[in-house]
């Protein structure tokens, strides 16, 4: 029975992904659709048109990725997993984990690597956006997996220790926040800088002004970087990351040129999503759903040990099955989770306003994002709920735009 309800809600979740993305193509892209009215005096036809075919070659890749791992995991769930478990049987309970996370590892890593080499170097490539080179990229790919490989041989012993447990959710999920906050305060001093480079913030006039800035808002950030996000793509961006004392704004450099009031308008944004408390409030909501999705997932596992359901016996084969299950039934959670970050956008963007009085600035900001960005000007309203997790620009400017 579980086994005919897994493969449903598999394909069920594939063809709704699906179903979405040609939805929002043929929208996006029909002859009909004009540009939004508010971003008319950036987008020009031609540029509306690069954006459309930069939508089409996505979308198709996409599908064509989605397809691929629907047909991966259906093999795996009925041939491979049992298949790899009885492989490994001869080995130590330790062990045969390890083997088999690896080997798992391995197959998923290798199944998506064609499509991302796709993306980055062709797509990417094609539109003007990629700066990595391929040495860059083996580079990043290796520190991935080796990073994978120690937090891997710290937790599957971990892991195996609690399916020792009857009732195992709650512990997992005390576990699951503990390691969030570990590394949340580990990311910016010990897992960014191994992918990037990040410079003290050298343009004394901008600094002055970002550290007034941050002083008005009531936040506490002691330091300002530059990452050195050019290396990779010519994307723009800005963030607060960190816990306590590994707290920082970052910058990537390609934001770098933007004019000063509006750099500033995005670092009022992002300072607004650290006062307005944004990342404690997504640290207790990820623990809430962490803990809703484990405790779902100790009730699968215990049915599967019960009911010797895909024909497997060991721990770490019955907790893939268990997760498998639990993760492609928590997609359709993603609307929510999107809808309370879009909330939490607007918040941020109403507290720039506020704080800087210049909503000019932010939209002006946000316009030029849309065209260097070659955003979507015109996605899907379902597929904005589905999938979005900042408003669509539009949206944003239409709302900055009744602040007075
Ligand atoms: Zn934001």
């Amino acid at each position: 029975m579980i086994e005919t309800i897994l493969l449903s809600v598999l394909i069920v979740r594939t063809t709704w992904r699906i179903f979405l993305e040609v939805l929002n193509l043929l929208h996006s892209t029909s002859p009909q659709v004009e540009i939004p009215e508010v971003l008319k005096d950036k987008l020009t036809p031609e540029l509306l048109e690069k954006s459309k075919q930069y939508l089409k070659d996505r979308t198709k890749l996409r599908i064509l990725s989605e397809t691929t791992q629907l047909v991966v995991t259906i093999y795996l769930v009925l041939q491979g997993f049992p298949r790899l478990e009885r492989l490994f049987l001869a080995y130590s309970p330790l062990l045969q984990a390890f083997l088999f996370f690896g080997a798992l590892g391995t197959i998923f890593y290798l199944v998506n690597l064609p499509f991302r080499l796709y993306s980055i170097f062709v797509i990417e490539n094609k539109y003007g956006f990629n700066t990595a080179t391929k040495r860059t990229f083996l580079r990043d790919q290796t520190i991935a997996v080796s990073l994978i490989l120690v937090f891997s041989a710290l937790l599957i012993p971990v892991l195996l220790w609690l399916l020792k447990h009857q009732v195992w959710w709650w512990q997992a999920s005390i576990l699951t926040f503990g390691f969030i906050l570990f590394f949340w305060f580990i990311q910016p001093t010990l897992i960014a800088p191994l992918f990037y480079k990040f410079t003290e913030l050298e343009d004394e006039g901008l600094k002055k002004r970002i550290k007034e800035l941050i002083e008005r808002s009531s936040a506490k950030i002691p330091k300002i970087y530059v990452m050195n996000a050019s290396k990779r793509t010519k994307k723009q961006n800005a963030y607060v990351t960190g816990i306590g004392r590994s707290r920082r704004l970052v910058l990537y450099d390609t934001i770098m040129n933007y004019p000063s009031d509006e750099l500033l308008a995005v670092v009022a944004h992002e300072l607004g999503h650290h006062v307005k408390k944004h990342i404690q409030k997504n640290v207790i909501l990820f623990s809430i759903y962490a803990t809703i999705l484990l405790y779902l997932m100790n009730f699968v596992y215990q049915h599967i040990l019960k009911t010797n359901a895909f024909d497997v016996q060991r721990p770490h084969t019955i907790f893939v099955y268990s997760f498998l299950f639990v993760s492609t039934i928590s997609y359709f959670l993603e609307p929510l989770v999107n809808y309370l970050s879009r909330k939490m956008e607007y918040e941020a963007d109403l507290f720039s306003v506020e704080l800087l009085k210049n909503p000019a600035a932010m939209i002006s900001a946000l316009k030029r994002l849309v065209k260097e960005n070659l955003s979507n000007a015109n996605p899907h309203p379902l597929y904005k709920v589905w999938y979005y997790s900042h408003p669509a620009p539009e949206e944003r400017i239409r709302a900055l735009s009744q602040v007075q």
